[in-house]
């Protein structure tokens, strides 16, 4: 135990570990921690990583993975072995495949050892001890810690004996406690946690037996060694049952000095072995735990609270930082613990930034022996703290943030700490991850809750079987009470049966479905219900009562001002035929009335539109359905206006459908729309220009398609041209008369045939007008 121990500290063995799956690297760098504090270990996740690694200094093992994404292992040591620094005295690959041509490979490039996966971790640090001691190498032994005092409590109720041992004790260097019963025993040694116990038999109060046997029954003092102290006539029998119920060892008196601090150290001894079994122990299982307890959390606060408490109170660390970087910035959130609560320890963090620099740099975590030597962790001169441990906590976007322990005890932290920590760091940043993940889709979540509730349209969700899954307040005001149940489809024949058809053809379809529905209490919907890609739909009824009853009423008023506007009209365009037959016009008398006929002759189709337009509104005009072939209709509406294409020095040709087409429709209300369409091609088309319809097939059922080279719509005119009272103005068309309904009227009328009209268009090169129909 007292070997004597070098003072030229031989430089470490640098080994690096290489595997792409995280935790292989750092559980196979634990296991080599064995070999002793003598060794620097890296650990990479890539080839690459491992090149940045070294790339300063090179290693004497290397110990890589063969299959790996980027450079693989037998591409690394070939790189390793042209290090400037040196190759790698001794290499191993590790490989879980038989790759063709590996072992020449390997062979060629004098790889020491092939090994085949999955090796152990203790299989993999024996290979490497080997392999040290056959370098000539041999890791420094373990660092012999700083020893405290150790303390021995002395519980005898005879103040002779407790003077006499306290005075041995004392001259080999132990604190000495004492206590003169065995109540009193057992209180000091819950209280001051002595090294061992010398525990007389006879005390007054409760003996020694009864103090034994509660020592071994609580858990917090149950591994303190305990010798009896017994009297030389004491049966054998009692020293058996001493033993038994969990006495280490006897002495009996009057003692020999040296045979009783012989078997005291021998005890000591024992017990700090097993010391450090219990401590290596704890933190084994601080891993497991700790990970178990973190996937049961989504509260941030709560998981940094956990991680810190658990690492500060197991590491027997003084203090300990988590802190977690913002994701949008660079700001961070500091978390701290401590189980010691005195005002000396300073609780304010030094700059962090050449830190993070260097963690997001190495991804290693950085371990410092005594900050106040070390200028990366600047501490002012009264800080308790000396040993720092910053460990960086990488997520799958980059760095999450740090985990720092902090120790009175210079060098405290070694490696086995820094790889035991960079473990927990790694399980600690998945669970921030998850938190960070889950309360931004809490937080997404209540925002969407916050609208459903607040929306002024009444919002339902249907599974795929149409099934009510929610419906927000609005959507309850929709339904009597017990008509709507969450979990139930809509009930058939209580009114709702539009939406019900509306609702199945989404579902049926996978396609969003609009419409008009009336709801049983006269009120209006408009509805909109799109299938969700998980499964279901989802209905939003926005009530347009209000806009149904104004367009009513301006329908009404339209309807009878143009009524009253066609009689004066009519009147006027009379009295201009019947004046001339007065008597003769002077020329410009002439002029004016040409100017008033006129003016009447387009008042009287603004008028004619409107009441068109009106009718069609207010369902007024019936549409006849019968079956139209289309080829014909159209070929006589290109017939039609031949003339009027002539007078305007334009070719208009007709180009019928393969196959003659049919579809249901009514062919006086299609003529007319064809006709607006052709009659703007003429107007909006100079002299020498053409015009083609044609119809053809297609997938929907027919379209017709009015196309030409005129004068073409600018780009920011089209969303608008089939608006009512839309114009477009601009140079090429600023004297062409027109009242912006036309268009209007067409869409009416294809949308009364559930067809579609789109326009397609290039200003000053031309237009095309296209109208599906269904057939
Ligand atoms: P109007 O023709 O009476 O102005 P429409 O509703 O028929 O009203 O057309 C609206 C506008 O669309 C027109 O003013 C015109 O600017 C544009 N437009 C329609 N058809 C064409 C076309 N074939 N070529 C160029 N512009 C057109």
């Amino acid at each position: 135990m007292n070997k004597p121990i070098s003072t030229t500290v031989p430089a470490p063995v640098r080994i690096l570990i290489v595997d792409d799956h995280p935790n292989t690297a750092t559980t196979m760098a634990r296991a080599m921690t064995q070999l002793g504090p003598g060794i620097e270990i890296l650990t990479a996740e890539s080839g690459e990583q491992a090149l940045e690694l070294t790339s300063d200094k090179t290693v004497d093992l290397l110990i890589t993975d063969m299959v790996m994404p980027g450079i693989n292992g037998l591409e690394l040591i070939e790189k390793m072995q042209a290090h400037p620094g040196g190759r790698p005295a001794y290499t191993a690959l590790v490989t879980a495949f038989d790759v063709p041509g590996l072992k020449e490979s390997a062979r060629r490039l004098k790889v020491n050892e092939v090994l085949n996966k999955p090796i152990r971790p203790e299989r993999m640090s024996q290979i490497i001890g080997k392999a040290i001691a056959d370098l000539g190498r041999s890791p420094a032994p373990l660092a012999v810690q700083a020893r405290t005092q150790l303390k021995i409590l002395v519980a005898d109720d005879r103040s002779d004996n407790i003077t006499l041992l306290s005075r041995y004790l004392e001259n080999e260097g132990y604190i000495c406690l004492t206590a003169d019963d065995g109540e009193q025993a057992l209180a000091r040694a819950r209280a001051e946690m002595p090294d061992l116990i010398l525990l007389d038999v006879n005390m007054p109060v409760k003996d020694g037996f009864e103090a034994l046997q509660e020592i071994r029954s609580d858990p917090a003092i149950a591994h303190i060694p305990v010798i009896i102290l017994t009297a030389a006539r004491l049966e054998p029998m009692d020293m058996q049952y001493a033993l038994n119920i969990g006495a280490d060892d006897y002495v009996t008196k009057p003692f020999d000095r040296r045979e009783l601090l012989a078997r005291i150290r021998t005890r000591l001894r024992v017990k700090e072995t097993e010391d450090i079994i219990r401590l290596r122990n704890k933190e084994l299982n601080l891993l497991p735990e700790l990970g178990r307890e973190l996937s049961a959390r989504l509260d941030i606060d709560e998981l940094t609270d956990l991680v810190l408490r658990r690492t500060v109170e197991t590491l027997g660390a003084l203090l300990g930082y988590f802190i977690l970087l913002t994701p949008q910035g660079p700001s961070s959130k500091i978390y701290r613990f401590s189980t010691n609560t005195s005002p000396a320890i300073p609780s304010d963090l030094p700059p962090l930034a050449d830190l993070l620099a260097q963690a997001n740099e190495t991804h290693q975590g950085i371990l410092i022996g005594d900050a106040h030597k070390d200028s990366r962790w600047p501490v002012s001169s009264d800080d308790p703290a000396h040993a720092v441990v910053i460990i960086p906590m990488f997520g799958r976007l980059g760095l999450l943030g740090l985990l720092v322990l902090a120790h009175e005890q210079k060098g405290y932290f070694r490696l086995e700490h820094k790889l035991l920590l960079q473990a927990i760091a790694g399980q600690a940043a998945i669970a921030v991850e998850n938190a960070q993940l889950y309360s931004g889709i809490a937080q997404e979540q209540q925002r969407m809750l916050a609208v459903l509730q607040n929306a002024a349209d009444a919002i339902l969700m249907f599974d795929s079987n149409g099934c009510l899954n929610l419906l927000n307040p609005a959507g309850e005001k929709l339904f009597s009470a017990g008509q709507a149940r969450l979990g139930e489809p809509l009930g058939r024949t209580l009114g709702y049966d539009p939406f019900v058809e509306l609702l199945e053809a989404a579902l049926a379809s996978g396609k969003a479905q609009t419409g008009e529905i009336t709801w049983p209490d006269r009120r209006v919907f408009a509805a909109v219900l799109t299938p969700i890609e998980a499964g279901g739909c989802v209905a939003i009824l926005n009530d347009v009562s209000r806009f149904k009853m104004l367009e009513q009423v301006k329908n009404e008023f339209i309807t009878t001002a143009t009524h009253g506007l066609k009689n004066t009209l009519t009147k006027i365009a009379l009295m201009s035929q019947l004046v001339p037959k007065l008597g003769p016009l002077n020329e410009k008398q002439a002029e004016y009335l040409g100017n008033i006929s006129h003016a009447a002759a387009n008042m009287d189709k603004l008028v004619q539109n409107m009441l068109e337009l009106a009718r069609i509104d207010a369902g007024g005009l019936e549409f006849k359905r019968a079956s139209v072939n289309v080829n014909q209709l159209a070929s006589g509406i290109a017939e039609e206006f031949q003339v009027q294409a002539k007078a305007a020095e334009l070719s208009l040709q007709f180009e019928p459908a393969e196959g003659d087409p049919e579809i249901q429709a009514d062919q006086f209300q299609l003529q007319q729309a064809l006709r607006n369409l052709v009659s703007n091609a003429i107007k909006f088309t100079p002299k020498k220009g053409s015009i083609l319809l044609s119809v053809q097939a297609c997938q929907d059922g027919v379209s017709i398609i009015v196309k030409d080279n005129g004068c073409g719509i600018p780009q920011n005119d089209l969303p608008f041209i089939f608006e009512r009272f839309y114009r477009s103005y601009n140079d090429q068309n600023k004297d062409i008369e027109g009242d912006g309904l036309g268009l209007a009227i067409v869409k009416s009328i294809v949308e009364h045939h559930a067809g579609k009209v789109f326009v397609e268009s290039e200003y000053g090169k031309g237009s095309c007008f296209k109208v599906i129909l269904p057939a």
